[in-house]
């Protein structure tokens, strides 16, 4: 056996093969490379995960390419070793990239009794991608950025604990480890763990039967702990115990605590009243779906960053049909890359349709509503359902809600008066004025963002749902 294999490191492997690949200039194979992962790598070969079904159909293909050969001819010293592709479920693996178990403890000079299994945290080792600079930043999450880099700034003494909650694929684990990278740039003596609340279960469980307790208990000694989908705390009583200990040592010794959940405390099933109290006790932030301008930059972003421009108008076009979590949107943008690339086509209209269709083959489209309406236009403009509802009369109020109303009348059969009590209003005045007011801007206004952003929004709704 070929020990040698049990010590490199996949991520950074992956990270090598992703640079080795655009120095010879194979910039989009190493943009799709990108989004694999290499699962396996032993005498035998490499065998690389991937998370959907369509990219790993075409996948082996890709990996035959003989700059990817040459990349691991460095590992073998014959020429016969295979190179393939699994499917594997990124969502419920623990978070790629910037991932340490609990093992590595990543720490400084500050904690020696920690010594024995860890390891030191290399920053320049672990997949830089979720770093602050790299986090788009927009209305939906720029409250959970600005408290993020607060605590990153000076951990433990402002917010603490910091509990960031929202739904998957918005950028939890991300911003985590951001924090995590930014407080060992600014401190590489600090110790700083980040791990996932199911592996830290884990280890737990592991030390259960042989009582060594003391082994778990090491992580007291960091001076700033990530845990990461802390919902897995749910129904686990004993752990929680545990873990409340751990939160309270630290706490006490003004260690920052950091915590990611895809729900509030109090919705997490389970969790005693008193982690509930303690989770809530630092500052809470939330994650919402990115808005349309967060998501034609992050589609700019990733475009870019694989050496390809795109027109602002394509990045709109894709966005406004994926209004969805940032995690989907980088997927979709793959599928595109990849049909683009391969076809050697330009990222137009028709291409993007191309890429949803195969992304989402034959969905369904739903019912189009007056509240799908009314949500995606609230959406759109980034005001809340609440606020379309309320007697609010300024602008960035009042526009939506007319659109809305508009939108509702247009593309729907339902009836001025019903679409005032849609709105909660006595008076379906208020629905025939927002008519006009919308109808006069779309004819005086050809052309300007205004009138193009109502246009797209009735054109999404048109293509998308069933009238
Ligand atoms: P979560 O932990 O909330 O499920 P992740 O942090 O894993 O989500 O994010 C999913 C993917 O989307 C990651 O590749 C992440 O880098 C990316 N991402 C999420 N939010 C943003 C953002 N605001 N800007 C840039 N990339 C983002
Ligand atoms: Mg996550």
């Amino acid at each position: 056996m070929n020990k040698i294999f049990d010590y490199i490191d996949l991520n950074k492997l992956l990270n090598d093969l992703v640079n080795f690949l655009n120095n010879k200039s194979e910039n989009q194979n190493a943009f799709i490379i990108s989004g694999f992962k290499i699962k396996k790598l032993d005498e035998e070969g490499v065998i690389f995960g991937i998370s959907d079904e369509l990219i790993l159909s075409k996948s082996n293909s890709l990996l035959q390419n003989t700059v990817i050969r040459e990349f691991f001819i460095n590992f073998y010293n014959h020429d016969n070793f295979i190179i393939r592709a699994e499917l594997i479920d990124f969502l419920s693996e623990s978070p790629d990239e910037v991932t340490f178990d609990s093992e590595t403890v990543l720490t400084g000079q500050k904690t020696p009794d920690n010594a024995k299994k860890e390891v030191s945290f290399d920053i320049n080792q672990p997949n830089t991608e979720y770093a602050f600079h790299n986090f788009v930043v927009g209305p939906s999450n720029e409250f959970a950025y600005a408290s993020a880099k607060n605590v990153a700034k000076s951990p433990g003494i402002s917010i603490n604990p910091f509990f960031i909650y929202g739904g998957v694929g918005l950028g939890k684990t991300h911003l985590l480890c951001a924090i995590a990278l930014e407080v060992k740039k600014n401190n590489p003596k600090s110790s700083v763990l980040y791990v996932s609340c199911e592996t830290l279960i884990n280890e737990y469980i592991k030390i259960i039967p042989v009582r060594n307790y003391h082994e778990f208990r090491k992580i007291r000694g960091v001076d700033v702990l990530l845990v990461d989908d802390v919902q897995f705390l749910a129904g686990k009583e004993m752990f929680q115990e545990e873990f409340y200990n751990t939160f309270n040592a630290l706490y006490e010794n003004n260690k920052q605590i950091i915590l990611a959940a895809d729900r509030t405390p109090q919705q997490i099933r389970g969790l005693t009243d008193r982690l509930v109290s303690r989770f809530r006790s630092g500052v809470m932030a939330d994650i919402q779906l990115p808005d349309l301008e967060t998501r034609i930059v992050i589609i700019q972003n990733l475009a870019k960053k694989h050496g390809k421009i795109i027109d602002n108008r394509i990045a709109e076009y894709l966005a406004i049909r994926m209004n969805a979590n940032v995690r989907e949107i980088r997927a979709v943008f793959t599928q595109i890359f990849w049909l683009s690339s391969i076809n050697k086509r330009e990222i137009d209209e028709k291409l993007i349709d191309e890429g949803l269709n195969t992304y989402f083959p034959n969905q369904e489209k739903q019912r189009l509503t007056p509240e799908k309406i009314r949500e995606y236009v609230a959406r759109e403009y980034n005001v809340s359902i609440e606020e379309m509802l309320s007697d609010s009369r300024t602008q960035n109020v009042t526009l939506p809600r007319h659109v809305a109303m508009y939108l509702i009348r247009e593309l729907t059969d339902k009836t001025f008066k019903e679409i005032a009590s849609f709105f909660e209003r006595k008076d379906h005045g208020s629905v025939i004025h927002a008519g006009t007011k919308v109808g006069e801007l779309l004819k005086n206004n050809v052309g300007d963002e205004e009138e193009q952003k109502i246009r797209k929004i009735k054109e999404y709704l048109i293509e998308n749902f069933e009238r």
